[in-house]
């Protein structure tokens, strides 16, 4: 068995808690998410799949329970340190795209390695290389709002890995593309993920792209199960 990149164990957390609107969405959900692994988190709308990808992303704390990434415990660090972790450790994608509209595909997955310390002829070239895996190099110069809905989410998803991360989280990715759209994007993002180590858990509502997955897991009233 792989190295568990992501481990989360017993996380509860509830919105409000205490008032009368108290929301509990995770109650002792727990899941280990191995190098080179990708597996698909289908549950209803509602169920807490954000909540469990921010908690794991370290974008959200915990209640209780802990969450371990790359072997490392994460519930004792500063804000500062656990910035730094979800820098270098962890790739977002949402739904929606969130390029920056007055940049080039090209320079949406080159800022965020700058931002890192990359020098910039070495982010220029893994940027292209990137965009080139997923058949958007043509496309590098041209502004978000100029590609296609499925190009863009394919840039996002080379922004997400442009550093080189060793989890990616992905909500609902390609929740706002059509089923033909859905599957290029679905395989692209295959291509980019295998063969790297990189442990992906990827929200989906799309259960024919679940089960291209090694795994599905499901929510299941604040718990993780096997799906
Ligand atoms: P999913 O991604 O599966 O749709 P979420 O994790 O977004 O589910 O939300 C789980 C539950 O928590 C929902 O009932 C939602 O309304 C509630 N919720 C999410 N964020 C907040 C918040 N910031 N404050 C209060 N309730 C929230």
């Amino acid at each position: 068995m792989s190295e568990a990149i992501l481990r989360l164990d017993a996380i509860r957390k509830s919105y409000n808690p205490g008032k009368p609107n108290e929301v509990k969405v995770l109650d002792g959900a727990a899941i280990s998410v191995a190098a080179g692994e990708m597996v698909a988190l289908v549950a209803p709308s509602g169920a807490g799949k954000s909540t469990l990808l921010h908690i794991s992303g370290l974008l959200d704390t915990p209640d209780s329970g802990k969450v371990v990434l790359a072997g490392r415990e994460m519930g004792g660090l500063s804000d500062r340190k656990r910035t730094e972790a979800r820098r270098r450790e962890v790739g977002f994608v949402y739904q929606f795209h969130h390029l920056l509209p007055e940049f080039s595909a090209l320079e949406n997955v080159v800022l965020p390695q700058l931002a890192n310390g990359v020098p910039r002829a070495e982010a220029m070239a893994r940027g292209r290389e990137l965009l080139d895996k997923v058949g958007v190099a043509p496309r590098a110069d041209h502004r978000p709002a100029e590609l296609s809905g499925g190009e863009q989410q394919r840039v996002a998803f080379c922004r997400a890995l442009a550093n080189k991360p060793r989890l990616l989280l992905a909500d609902e990715p390609t929740g706002n593309l059509d089923p033909g759209t859905s599957g290029l994007v679905f395989e692209a993002l295959t291509l980019l993920v295998r063969g790297t180590g990189l442990a992906a858990l990827i929200a989906t509502h799309n259960l024919e792209l679940a089960a291209k997955m090694d795994r599905v897991v499901r929510l299941e009233a604040g718990k993780v199960v096997a799906g």
